[in-house]
C-alpha cells in the first residue's frame, strides 16, 4: 500500500543524444501529474540497446542533459549510470537508489515513453522493475494506449499510462537533421544546440 506521507521522485532515464523538449515535457507532465518533488535525469552509460550504434560521448550526453535541466528548480542529473563501468540495466539502477539512506522514504516514479514500454518483455527483470517503482507510460507520437494491451497482464496492470502533449521530437531526428544541416531550434533548449555546435556533434559520418 503507498504510504501517503513519502517523498515521491521521478526517474526519467534516456540516452539523451541529444536531450530534446520531448523528454523535458514528459519529465515536467509527470512531476504535474504525479506531485513528485523532484525528477532525476538519469543518462545512460553504455546503452544495451544501442550496441553497435554511435552513441555520442557519456560526458557529452551528461553536459547536454545538464545543461537542458539546470534552469528548473525540481529537476537534477544523476551520474549513476555513466559512472559505471558496463551495460546499464533500469533494474541496476532502481536497486541501487533504493538502497541509498537518503531514499528510504522516497517512492520512485519511473517515467518512460510509450515506444519504449513497449518493448519493456525485452528489459531485464521487468517484474521486479514494476515491484521497485511506479511505473509511467507517457504518449508518444506514433504509438497509442491501447497498444499496452500488447504486453503480458501481469506488467500491463502495473504500468500507469499518463497522456501528455504530443511533440513529435525524437533525438534520432534532430541527429539527422543536424547531418543535413537543418535548423534544431525550438527543438532543443538554446544551450543544447549551442553545445552541438561548438563539439561538431553529429555532423560528420
Ligand atoms: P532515439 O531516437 O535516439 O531513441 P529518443 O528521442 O527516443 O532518442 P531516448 O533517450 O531514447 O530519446 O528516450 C528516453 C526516454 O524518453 C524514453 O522513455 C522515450 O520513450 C522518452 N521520449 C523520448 N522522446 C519523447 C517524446 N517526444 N515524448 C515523450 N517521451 C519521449
Ligand atoms: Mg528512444
Amino acid at each position: 500500500m503507498t504510504n501517503s506521507c513519502q517523498r515521491r521522485i521521478g526517474i526519467m532515464g534516456g540516452t539523451f543524444d541529444p536531450i530534446h523538449y520531448g523528454h523535458l515535457r514528459a519529465a515536467d507532465e509527470a512531476h504535474a501529474a504525479f506531485g513528485l518533488s523532484e525528477v532525476i535525469f538519469v543518462p545512460t552509460g553504455q546503452p544495451p540497446h544501442k550496441a553497435g550504434e554511435r552513441v555520442s560521448s557519456v560526458e557529452d550526453r551528461y553536459m547536454m542533459t545538464v545543461l537542458a535541466t539546470v534552469d528548473c528548480p525540481y529537476f537534477s542529473v544523476s551520474r549513476i549510470e555513466i559512472d559505471k563501468t558496463g551495460k546499464s540495466y533500469t533494474i541496476d539502477t532502481l536497486r541501487q537508489l533504493k538502497s541509498m539512506p537518503e531514499y528510504r522514504d522516497t517512492e520512485f516514479y519511473f517515467i518512460t515513453g510509450l515506444d519504449a514500454v513497449l518493448d519493456i518483455v525485452s528489459w531485464k527483470n521487468p517484474e521486479e522493475i514494476m515491484s521497485l517503482c511506479k511505473f509511467v507510460a507517457v504518449s508518444r507520437y506514433g504509438y497509442t494506449h491501447s497498444r499496452m494491451q500488447e504486453l503480458p497482464e501481469d506488467l500491463r496492470s502495473a504500468i500507469i499510462p499518463l497522456e501528455i502533449p504530443l511533440l513529435a521530437i525524437s533525438s534520432t531526428g534532430l541527429r539527422e537533421r543536424v547531418r543535413m544541416n537543418r535548423s534544431i531550434r525550438f527543438l532543443v533548449p538554446p544551450s543544447v544546440e549551442h553545445f552541438i555546435r561548438k563539439k561538431s556533434l553529429y555532423s560528420s559520418i
